[in-house]
């Protein structure tokens, strides 16, 4: 048995539930069989793979909280803290009632390398509780978050982990977490990334991942003799990736015909007024529903089926195996011909082969939502410096990056043999400088 294959069967054996941990360690230890098969004797003796795939910690703890009702809740909350080679643990807490370990540890593991794609001195770690903050009150979200950063204090830092938000966790989330971090430490230090811009939040921050996703889509498309001006394109999901892909979009000429919310889709064939959707879900945090209420020429419907609407780029920025093979098929039916993913893992590992085999552009989620976290590390930067950049200044430098990654995994695919193949490519370049990093401290 070939290495990777040995530690793909060793990964499942003794993580037993982890689907989703599964499915990203695949995803990646198959694309990197080129890269570990040449160095397969060095690795073998220093269990890189056996290293790489564990993560450095796992915290795991209880988060009681009192809710409107006077009634004890208890939620449960983890810190995966996956590899630290190349900089402090780095990446978001996700609030949803799907969190759990194996769910986590897909994320960060998937972190270390879209980390290492910035270019930027980032290691890779992500948390987060089965908490679910719809619906709830600004008290009892505030209660949970000071109470699951009572916990989670102990083992963060400015230079040791810096968590930000992922889903569920925006700037309330994160206004509530640093206040209470701050009340029990003592210190006024860059521990979290987007906060608010009145107490060490950098601009752009909000809008970064989304933004960072059309970059890189932008410079795709260029390299390969196509534009996205014109171009008709499908979004999925309304949070903070969503939002903020459709706005660049829009920006740089494309129509954006559709959104969607874990209820069902809208549809509008004039293009979508991204105003509406940003008071329905930033100011009222309602239901995407209630947009077809408010602009005549949208049809909402319900549940899934947002990728048989006919556009020629999709990008999935909801969650994860939210786009499968049926999805991929009627894509390219309907002259889908790129995609580029804001969510992490949104298509499934079918999906991504359909995608592949069939020459349609696409760019995977680590490479193409890495604009967030790279704007994190812009923003820990500012905060070390004690500075505080203009929009311009952030803007420039998320796209520099953008276009920069687009570039390594471009460049690591035509090493490789697989040139315009960026799953392969992104997974190599990421991989490569964290192994380096690993090989030069030893056995840690
Ligand atoms: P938000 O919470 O702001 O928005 C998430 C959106 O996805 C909502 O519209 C939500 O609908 C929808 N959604 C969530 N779960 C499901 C589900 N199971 N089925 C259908 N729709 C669902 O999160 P973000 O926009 O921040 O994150 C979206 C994705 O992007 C995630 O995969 C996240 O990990 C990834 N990402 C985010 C970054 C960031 O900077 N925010 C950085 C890099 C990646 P509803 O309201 O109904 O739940």
């Amino acid at each position: 048995m070939s290495y990777v294959d040995e530690i793909y069967a060793k990964v499942v054996e003794q993580n037993p539930g982890e689907a989703e941990f599964h499915q990203a360690v695949k995803e990646v230890l198959d694309s990197l069989k080129l890269v570990i098969d040449a160095n397969e004797e060095k690795y073998r003796k220093m269990a890189l793979l056996e290293r790489l795939v564990e993560p450095e910690r796992i915290i795991s703890f209880r988060v009681p909280w009192v809710d409107d009702n006077g009634q004890v809740q208890v939620n449960k909350g983890y810190r995966v803290q996956f590899n630290s080679a190349i900089g402090p643990y780095k990446g978001g807490l996700r609030l949803h009632p799907s969190v759990n370990q194996g769910i986590l540890k897909f994320l960060g593991f998937e972190q270390v390398f879209k980390n290492s794609l910035t270019g930027l001195p980032i290691g890779g770690g992500k948390g987060g509780s089965n908490f679910d903050p719809k619906g709830k009150s600004d008290r009892e979200v505030m209660a949970f978050c000071q109470s699951f950063m009572t916990e989670l204090s102990k083992y963060i830092g400015a230079d040791q982990d810096v968590p930000a938000g992922d889903i569920g966790v925006g700037a309330r989330e994160i206004g509530f977490l640093y206040g209470q971090y701050k009340r029990l430490t003592g210190l006024y230090e860059g521990v979290l990334t987007g906060k608010g811009l009145n107490y060490g939040g950098s601009l752009v921050r909000t809008q970064a991942t989304g933004y960072g996703l059309v970059y890189i889509l932008d410079e795709m498309l260029k390299n390969n003799n196509k534009e996205l001006a014109g171009k008709t394109v499908v979004v999925s999901g309304s949070g903070n990736v969503a939002i903020y892909a459709t706005e660049k979009a829009q920006q740089l000429g494309a129509k954006v015909v559709a959104l969607s919310d874990s209820n069902g889709y809208i549809y509008d064939a004039d293009g979508i007024k991204l105003d509406i959707v940003k008071e329905i879900k930033e100011v009222r945090r309602g239901r995407i529903k209630e947009y077809a209420s408010a602009v005549p020429t949208a049809v909402y419907t319900e549940g899934k089926g947002i990728w048989t609407i006919k556009c020629d780029i999709a990008l999935p920025c909801a969650t994860q195996n939210e786009l499968n093979l049926d999805d991929a098929k009627a894509l390219k039916a309907n002259g889908c011909f790129a995609v580029a993913e804001g969510a992490n893992m949104p298509s499934t590992r079918e999906a991504t082969d359909f995608f592949l085999a069939n020459d349609m552009l696409f760019m995977p989620g680590k490479a193409a939502n890495a604009g967030g976290v790279a704007t994190s590390a812009l923003e820990m930067s500012q905060n070390s410096q004690r500075l505080s950049w203009t929009f311009d200044e952030v803007d420039a430098k998320l796209k520099g990056i953008m276009v920069n990654i687009f570039a390594k995994a471009d460049d690591a695919a035509k090493r490789y043999g697989v040139a315009g193949n960026y799953v392969a490519g992104a997974n190599i370049a990421g991989f490569e400088k964290v192994v380096d990093a690993m090989m030069a401290q030893g056995i840690v």
